[in-house]
Order: structure tokens, then sequence, then C-alpha cells
């Protein structure tokens, strides 16, 4: 440990984020320690789960950087950090060339263009979680080697737990090491912890009233630590009120075959979602990301209910990647079935009347042309609203699967940690799910967390590089 009380650059998670920033600065000459609480050589974390689509806002990172911009801010509904927005747009590209210059493979995972580089191997077309030699296993193991080449040190078992400052400048941390506290003098230090989606007392703070039934739709690892740290000394938040997610069947509560895949998103959006009243909650236009989020927020989140019937079913429910149906089916969903409305509703301890009053509306105003006059409204989508005629009639009960925040730690485009007054502290940046002021918005406006990972990651690394090249 002793060796390690001092270095140049301290990073806090062994991420995509992490990982990056260190072999970048590592390549440059900097002294670089990364200190991952996990202690198996294949720790858990997001990057180990992750689908590895690089897009942005579901672009291809290839596009026209002024055609991404515009649709973060369509997404966001204009709350993206400008130069934040610019950064992802521009840079994703170089960050998957870099990766690719480090010996790491891309495929096109799918026909939409936000599959287009997709980390190989992708992720196989089944229900549950199959990390082991996918394609965010590899890249963390690659990545991982090319920082020892390059002499820099991954130290696993080493939880941060507090920065240290000096006169306003962070010049290091103190470490948690089985149960010893250390410290670390560093020159910088980047946070790269993954967010604050597993801390239930933050997720209490800004997302929802019940933490404990949203579904854990990720590693379990992002613990808020870095928020917490920086919140500590006087650094500023932003957007820490919305998630990255996605619908799932509330079987995923207890059942590992229903998660982080298959997504009830599309069905949901074909459909009709309602509460334990029986009504409509939510618009089921504006896709899965920003119905998790509104199921998170209702005063019960296990109480939404898809609505659907056998159009649906054979439907939209059908023909992607990881479909819902039949996948779900076989992974051992809980689903009702039901010759009436008022039947379904019997069988969700729903009111009858309100079930089929709800559905009787939606079926009208479909026909009408008037969705946008349902309360709320349901907004035209790419998956187009279907109207729910035909018996038998299905249910599903859902629950919100948190993947991770979208919000956190206010940064510039380079990194830097702002404080209250948007001031850059000195010595400490966060990158990827620790920070926050790109995605977000009143619609939890995805634009996609790799891109931002990797991006942001590099930008940082050369900021750090270059201010040590001055000194
Ligand atoms: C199932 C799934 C599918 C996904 N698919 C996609 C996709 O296709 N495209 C996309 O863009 N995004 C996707 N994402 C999201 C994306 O993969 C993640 O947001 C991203 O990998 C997060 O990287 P990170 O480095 O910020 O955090 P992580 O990868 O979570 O790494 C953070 C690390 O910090 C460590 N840590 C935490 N606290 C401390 C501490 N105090 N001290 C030391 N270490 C600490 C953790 O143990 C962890 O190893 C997906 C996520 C999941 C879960």
């Amino acid at each position: 440990m002793s060796d390690f009380s001092h270095c140049d650059v301290a990073i806090v998670g062994a991420g995509i984020s992490g990982l990056m920033s260190a072999v970048r600065l590592a390549d440059l000459g900097v002294r670089v320690v990364v200190l991952e609480q996990g202690e198996q050589e294949r720790y858990l974390c997001n990057s180990r789960y992750t689908g590895g689509a690089f897009h942005v806002a579901n672009r291809s990172i290839n596009d026209d950087e002024n055609v991404i911009i515009e649709v973060i801010n369509q997404r966001t509904r204009g709350c993206a950090d400008p130069d934040l927005a610019k950064a992802v747009a521009a840079d994703t590209r170089k960050a998957v060339q870099w990766l690719k210059s480090k010996g790491l493979k891309f495929v096109k995972g799918g026909p939409e263009p936000y599959r287009d580089h997709t980390l190989a191997p992708p992720i196989l077309p089944q229900a549950g979680l199959h990390w082991e030699g996918r394609g965010g296993d590899v890249m963390l193991r690659t990545l991982g080697n090319a920082l020892k080449a390059a002499g820099g040190t991954l130290m696993l078992g080493s939880r941060a737990r507090q920065l240290r400052m000096d006169d306003g400048t962070c010049v290091g941390l103190t470490v948690e090491r089985q149960g010893v506290m250390c410290d670390i003098s560093a020159d910088a230090v980047i946070l790269c912890d993954g967010g604050f989606q597993a801390n239930h007392g933050l997720l209490r703070e800004f997302i929802t009233s019940a933490p404990e039934k949203l579904k854990q739709r990720n590693a379990g690892v992002g613990n808020g630590d870095a928020l917490r740290m920086a919140r500590e000394i006087g650094a500023r938040l932003v957007g820490t009120d919305k998630f990255y997610g996605h619908v799932l069947c509330q079987d995923a509560m207890h059942n590992d075959r229903l998660w982080p895949f298959p997504v009830l998103d599309t069905v949901c959006t074909a459909a009709l979602v309602v509460d334990g009243a029986g009504r409509r909650f939510a618009d089921e236009g504006l896709g899965g990301i920003c119905m998790a989020n509104s199921i998170a927020r209702l005063p019960d989140p296990l109480s939404a209910t898809l609505i659907y019937d056998e159009a649906i079913w054979n439907g939209p429910a059908r023909g992607h990647m990881i479909s819902a149906n039949p996948l779900i089916v076989s992974a051992g969903a809980t689903i009702l079935k039901a010759e009436s409305v008022a039947d379904l509703a019997r069988q969700l301890r729903l009111s009858a009347g309100a079930l089929e009053e709800t559905v009787k509306g939606y079926n009208a105003a479909l026909d009408a042309g008037h969705m946008q006059h349902l309360t709320p409204p349901r907004t035209p989508s790419p998956v187009e609203p279907h109207p729910i005629r035909h018996a038998p009639y299905y249910a599903i009960r859902l629950c919100a699967g948190i993947t991770s925040t979208m919000g956190g730690i206010a940064i510039d485009s380079v990194g830097r940690v702002q404080n209250e007054s948007s001031t850059a502290i000195p010595g400490l940046y966060a990158v990827g799910c620790s920070a926050g002021g790109l995605e977000g918005g009143p619609l939890a406006g995805y634009v996609g967390q790799l891109a931002q990972c990797s991006s942001i990651a590099l930008r940082a690394a050369h900021h750090i590089a270059t201010l040590r090249e001055k000194l």
C-alpha cells in the first residue's frame, strides 16, 4: 500500500470510465492508480453487464454532429448541457477508434442504427443475464491488461471513502482496504463510481419514495460514494431525478431469468398501462425509459399493470432481438388471461368498471385519432398504439428496472467537477455515471451511457495530461 500512497492521478472505479481514463493517462506517462472496491478479478459492474451498443441518442456515432446534437436537445427537452452534448456528439466516434486501437472488436449488433457499433461478442438473444465472455467483460479485461502494460496500477478491494482537500483543491482521498483506512495523495482525482442506483437513501432523496420496489437492473455496486464525497466538498449536482432503465415484468423482482432482458418497453408503448385504480397514469408514447421513471414515481411502484390483447402479443411483442414474446413465457413470467376486460380486472383485483372505462376510452380515442385528448395524453411514437379490442385479453404486472442514474455531479466538457458557482474545483474530475448534465430532463431523455463514459473519459485524461505538461 505504501507504494501507492502518492500517485499523479487516483481514479475511483474500474468500469469503462475509470479504465479508459487510466489507460490513456498511463499511455501519456502519468502515474495512475485505479481504486476498485470489487475484490474479485472479474469484479461486477455495469460495464461488465453492458449490452455494448455505442450510440448517441440512438443515432449512429458517425452521423453528422449537428444532427446528433439536435436529437439530444429534443430528447432532453433542452436540458442537456450544450458543451457536454457537443463533446459527446463529436468524440464518441474517436473513443470507439481508440478502443479499437487497444484491440477491441465491434460488430453491427442489429439492423437499427444504434447497434452499428456494438462491442464484440454481442450479448446473446436470450432472457436473463449472460455477461461472461461477452463484449463488456472482454472490454474490461482488455483495458485492464493495457493498463498493466502501460505501467498503471489497478488496486482491487479498495473503496474510496472521502476526498482530501487543501485550500479548495482536491489533493487525494481516503481509501478503505480490508477495514483499514489509508490516505492517498494525488495531483488529481477522477470519480468514476458508476452512479447511485444501488443506494436506497439517495434513491429516496431524488427518485422514488419506495426504492425497495424498483428492480435493480444493474450490478448493484453503484452506491453513490462519488456523489456523496463530492457533495460533501461543495460540488453542484444536476439532473439527479431521472434514471436510465426499462420496464420489466414484476416477477423479475424474484426471478433472475427475467432481467436485464427481455424488457417490456415496446409492448407498453403499443398498448395500455394502468395503475392500482385501473387508470392510465403516464404517456405510453414516450417510450419505456420514460415509463420506467413514471412507474418508479407512483406511490406504490409495484401497482402498474400492462393491458393488451392477442393482436398486440402476436404483433409488436414479437420480432425484436430479445422479444417479450416468447421469451418471458419460457422464463416463467406470470401472464394473466381472460375472455373479457371485466374478468381480467377481477383477476388483477382492480375495479372492473374502472378498467373497462379506461380500455373503452383508449379505444375510442384511437378510433377518433384523438389520442392527445386522453388524460394523460398519448403522444405519437414509432411504435404505434394498438386497439385492445379482441379476446383473449392479457395483463402483466410491471416493475421499473433501474439500470443507472442519469444525473449526478455537475462537470464541464473535460470532466472537471463544478462547485455551486459553476467554477471548476481544482484537481477533481468526474466521468461516466458519476456525472450528470447530459441526460434527463422532464421526459428522462436517454442519450447513451457508453458514449458519455468513453468520450468524457478520454477528454478528462487529456486535460489532466496537458495541465501537467504546463507545470
Ligand atoms: C444490462 C445493461 C445493459 C446496458 N446496455 C447498454 C448499451 O447497450 N449501451 C449503452 O450506452 N449503455 C448500456 N448500459 C449502460 C452502461 O453500460 C453503463 O452506464 C456504463 O458501463 C457505466 O460505466 P461506469 O464506468 O460509469 O460505471 P461501472 O461500469 O458501474 O463502474 C463503476 C465501478 O466503480 C466501482 N466503485 C463504486 N464505488 C466505488 C468506491 N467508493 N471505491 C472504489 N470503487 C468503487 C464499482 O465497483 C464499479 O466497478 C447498460 C447497462 C446494463 C446494466
